[in-house]
């Protein structure tokens, strides 16, 4: 399985840089998980072969691009972008972010060849498929509805938590699968904001170690995501002191296999 984290910051040169301020992975360049850079950081060939979309939550770093992604398909999807969320986040982006003012209603619009979005409900712990892969939701605990996942092809499994503050379901149901190859999790705000983490459900490198002290498995690459841009660097050195051979900072516009 490839798994890039698209860039979403540029320097003033036009060129990539390494910060993290919208969150968007593309799968074998054919499934996206969340869509916050999805309009504006995929190459073309990508935006001709995307055509399902994760969407964790609905915080606007997850989603900020996505109109974007479908606006600019518009007249020559001849299937539509199909978006899997929980009813609770389908309902939230219908209500405030298709919502005829701060974009068009997609889901009740078409082109000439039929429907341009599609939901797809998703429900907890219940396997699905979206694209050449099965996937499971698992609530995992934020200040708005979001699901981690558990993602396989017929050859290796992820599991992916961005945004989540302390949680036991996720770490629970990476335990009891068969293997999994890496592990995609946040490492937002460093040790000294451990109050504004928390207030905001999320973690620290400081936390982020008790979290895995809850997982029951060696073996696996552990990637940390979603830090936060201001305090990057004092997020890897701290990620470094944690002195875990095993974990590593992901970087936009890398593709990884596993
Ligand atoms: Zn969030
Ligand atoms: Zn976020």
């Amino acid at each position: 399985m490839k798994i890039q984290l698209l860039p979403s910051s540029i320097d003033s040169t036009g060129q990539c840089s390494p910060e993290q301020r919208l969150t968007c992975f593309v799968v074998d360049d054919h499934v996206a998980i969340d869509a916050g850079s999805l309009g504006i950081g995929i190459t073309d060939h990508q935006r001709s072969t995307i055509r399902d979309v994760i969407i964790t939550h609905p915080h606007i770093d997850h989603v900020a691009s996505l109109p974007i992604f479908i606006d600019d398909l518009f007249s020559s999807l001849k299937q539509p972008v199909k978006i899997y969320a929980t009813q609770d986040v389908i309902d939230i982006l219908e209500r405030d972010l298709f919502n005829w003012a701060l974009y068009p209603r997609f889901s009740e619009l078409s082109n000439d060849y039929g429907r341009v979005l599609e939901y797809v409900q998703v429900f907890p712990n219940q396997e699905f498929s979206v694209g050449h892969l099965k996937a499971t939701a698992i609530p995992v605990s934020h200040s708005v509805p979001t699901v981690g996942l558990i993602i396989s092809d017929s050859t290796s499994t992820i599991a992916f938590s961005s945004d989540t503050a302390k949680t036991d379901n996720f770490w629970t149901a990476v335990n009891s699968e068969k293997s999994i190859d890496a592990l995609f999790i946040e490492s937002s705000f460093p040790n000294s904001m451990t109050q504004l983490a928390e207030a905001s459900y999320h973690l620290t490198p400081q936390s982020l170690l008790e979290e895995l002290a809850k997982l029951e498995r060696q073996n696996l690459d552990i990637l940390a995501v979603h830090i936060k841009p201001t305090f990057r660097e004092e997020v890897i050195e701290e990620l470094k002191a944690l002195n875990m051979p095993n974990l590593r900072v992901m970087k936009p516009g890398i593709v990884y296999e596993f």
